[in-house]
């Protein structure tokens, strides 16, 4: 049976992305090996890490002094890298879910965080709004997507200070103005390629403003000097996320990928408003495109088990809501197709005509 990927992350990828990652295993750019036994520093596959950054830098329109990096460690990892490199005295973050309160958890060993605003006492079911960033701190860092809470951020905030984003689940999911950002950081296990990888952007005259030592791993000069292979870099996941871009090339780019996205979500938005079984989780105006989390309305919250193994049945994987919202979660990523959620919609209706 045709499978339905809704997982949050790891999550779907286009099927050129992987037929070609699976071929490059078998034989690497004509090289007779695998990509998994060449050098990272074989002209092939530093043509692949540089057409790779190029085509991040094309697709997101990044002016000249903003660098692509592929580093390790997750997008954990730039909770803390980010205050290591950047946070002087006093940082700014929003704390809109896990993700977000996690950042500024790491940030907090570095100096003094101060919360502009939290939708934490109402499960993350809304964008704070009602908060100015000030211009004494030294930068001012948000999650665009709370992966988890289907909530998002989906414009350019005006800073008097570098913003610093997570966009790790919705990157090349809008056209944004770089300009507006210092930072940018994105885990590839969503919207980019398998996990292993992370995707920062950095404005290369932020660095190198703070007094202490950073540990040369940490210190994105480092991974800048070196073209971003000072050691030894995530390979694999690397050479798939070129797939993905040339894919997202091919598609039209970024602002197609946008139209895409908002009206498979307007699709399950409208059905989950329609269907008098399921409601939504979070305020309408701040829902994401990315991850879509409903719940059974209250007089059929019996059924939650009841539909999910329905939907299994028609071979929907990956819809079980995150345990700190529980329900149901889809997640709409770029490579998604509108055939996945049509699907799931008309196993919604057909649960619904059933009871
Ligand atoms: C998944 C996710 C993370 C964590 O990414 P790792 O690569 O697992 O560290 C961080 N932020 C957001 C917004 C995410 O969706």
């Amino acid at each position: 049976m045709k499978k339905h990927n809704f997982y949050a992350g790891p999550c779907i990828l286009a099927p050129e992305v992987i037929k070609n990652t699976a071929d490059a295993i078998i034989n690497f750019a004509d090289t007779g090996l695998s990509v998994l036994e060449v050098s990272h520093r074989s002209k092939e596959f530093v043509a692949v890490c540089e057409e790779a950054r190029k085509l991040v830098a094309e697709l997101l329109e990044l002016p000249e002094d903003y660098k692509v990096l592929f580093l390790g460690g997750g997008a954990s990892l730039q909770f803390c890298m980010v205050p290591f490199n950047l946070l002087k005295t006093k940082a700014a973050y929003t704390d809109t879910g896990t993700w977000a309160h996690n950042a500024i958890k790491e940030a907090k060993l570095f100096g003094e965080v101060e919360v502009l605003g939290s939708s934490k006492d109402e499960n993350y079911c809304y964008i704070p709004k009602d908060f100015v960033i000030p211009s004494d701190v030294d930068y001012f860092h948000y999650t665009s997507n709370n992966t988890i809470y289907g909530t998002e951020v989906r414009k350019d905030y005006d800073s008097p200070v570098p913003v610093v984003c997570d966009m790790s689940s919705d990157i090349f999911s809008r056209v944004f103005d770089p300009t507006k950002y210092g930072l940018i950081y994105a885990g590839a296990q969503k919207n980019l390629a398998p996990a292993g990888v992370t995707l920062v952007i950095v404005k290369e005259s932020l660095l190198g403003n703070v007094d202490r030592e950073i540990p040369t791993m940490l210190d994105y000069r480092t991974h800048i000097k070196k073209d971003t292979m000072f050691n030894t870099p995530p390979v694999l996941p690397i050479y798939s996320a070129l797939q993905t871009l040339k894919y997202y090339k091919a598609q039209g780019g970024v602002k197609a990928l946008q139209e895409h996205d908002e009206i498979k979500a307007k699709m399950l938005y409208d059905e989950i408003d329609r269907n008098k079984l399921f409601r939504g989780t979070v305020a309408e105006e701040d829902r994401s495109i990315m991850n879509v989390c409903f719940v059974m309305n209250p007089d059929y919250a019996e059924l939650e088990k009841e539909f999910f193994d329905f939907a299994t049945t028609k071979g929907i994987v990956g819809i079980k809501g995150h345990r700190s919202v529980g329900g149901f979660r889809a997640s709409l990523y770029n490579m998604l197709p509108k055939e996945s959620v049509q699907v799931l919609i008309d196993t919604m209706k057909e649960f619904e005509a059933k009871h």
